[in-house]
């Protein structure tokens, strides 16, 4: 094989290899950065990008080729061909390498930095900030996950809701900054008690919601055990002790239902439990809400309170706001990228 063929072939054997290195790492960071929980569209669109990129770089590798070959043709051209000629020709060959090798390093490093944005959006948009459970968005997507294994598969599935008694009342007395300390700790208590459950999470302001493949009588069960260990401990805050008690509701799918109807007998049960003294479980059977707490059960805080204030809480608007900014940023730096690539 004559030593310009010879040239060009590694060359080209080069590219390939440089561009396979390429693929695979961009692959792997694709797949390296999969959260367990993911916004399905935010994460298809993040991999049509990866693609385009890759395929952006498999122009550049083409272009690089494309220069071999007018090496090679040059080459060719001349009858004989020095070994003068044959460094610089060489050397040509590892600039361009060099070039290509320097672009894929600098795509690696920009490609990582915005797959972990992307990562930490994407787990920041389904979780609860101040006590890290699942938000209202990931619980409704969970509901809606296994409201439709129900119609599908007739899995049977419970919801369990628990409200702080006398929440209000703990911040008044004891500040701000200890009622989170308590909504954190109720969280970690609840996370260990349900930990077999399909979502846990911050349902509202000092509202908490279960979801879980079981009858409703284990949801219950569950729930009044955690309901007795949280009058068995204290939380200690900054030198305070403030003791709570929480009250809660279960309620089971049910065939026809809705998803509305099943929060709505979870809510009447949890309803059922504030007007039944606080610091006790209810669960609905289909028709009326019964008391599952057998033991007396005083309650934490010391006002008395009538209607329970639902809070939304949760800044939905401005996460899709973030994600919507990230997306935006990531496609115009794929662009500008892409766009760089081909002119130079
Ligand atoms: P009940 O026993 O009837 O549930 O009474 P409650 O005082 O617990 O309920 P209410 O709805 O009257 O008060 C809830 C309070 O929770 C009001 C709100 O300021 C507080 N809250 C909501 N979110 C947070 C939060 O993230 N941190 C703190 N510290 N307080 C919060
Ligand atoms: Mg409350
Ligand atoms: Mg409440």
């Amino acid at each position: 094989m004559p030593p310009n063929t010879a040239l060009f072939v590694i060359g080209l054997g080069l590219g390939i290899g440089l561009l396979v290195i390429g693929l695979v790492i961009g692959f792997w960071f694709g797949r390296r950065a999969a959260p367990t929980v993911v916004d399905r569209k935010q994460f298809l669109a993040f991999l049509r990008n990866l693609s385009m990129w890759t395929t952006e770089f498999a122009g550049d590798v083409s272009e690089y080729q494309l220069k071999l070959g007018n090496l090679n043709s040059l080459v060719q051209a001349k009858n004989s061909v020095s070994p003068e000629e044959i460094g610089e020709l060489l050397r040509k060959i590892m600039d361009a390498n060099n070039q290509l090798q320097s672009r894929l390093e600098s795509a690696e490093a920009l490609l990582e930095t915005q797959t972990s944005q992307i990562s930490q959006y994407l787990t920041e948009a389904l979780t609860d900030g101040l006590t890290g459970l699942f938000n209202r968005r990931a619980f409704d997507r969970n509901t809606d996950e296994l409201f439709s294994h129900w119609q599908s598969k007739s899995k049977l599935f419970s919801l369990g809701l628990l409200d702080i008694d006398h929440f209000k009342n703990i911040n008044d007395v004891h500040g701000h900054p200890a009622g989170d300390a308590v909504l954190k700790r109720v969280a970690e208590v609840l996370q260990s008690e349900f930990r077999d459950a399909s979502c846990v999470a911050r349902y509202g302001g000092e509202e908490f919601a279960v979801l879980s493949y079981c009858p409703v009588d284990e949801m219950a069960a569950a729930l009044e055990q955690l309901r007795v260990a949280m009058t068995k401990m204290e939380v200690d805050y900054e030198g305070q002790t403030i003791v709570v008690t929480v009250s809660a509701g279960a309620a089971v799918i049910a065939p026809d239902d809705k998803i509305g109807k099943l929060v709505r007998r979870a809510d009447e049960a949890l309803y059922a439990a504030k007007m039944g003294g606080r610091n006790r479980v209810y669960l609905h059977d289909g028709t009326v809400c019964q008391l599952v707490t057998r033991s007396e059960a005083p309650i934490a805080g010391n006002r008395e309170r009538t209607v329970a204030e639902q809070s939304s809480g949760f800044e939905q608007e401005e996460l899709q706001n973030a994600q919507s900014r990230i997306q935006q940023r990531l496609n115009a730096f794929v662009q500008e990228e892409s766009r760089r690539i081909l002119r130079s």
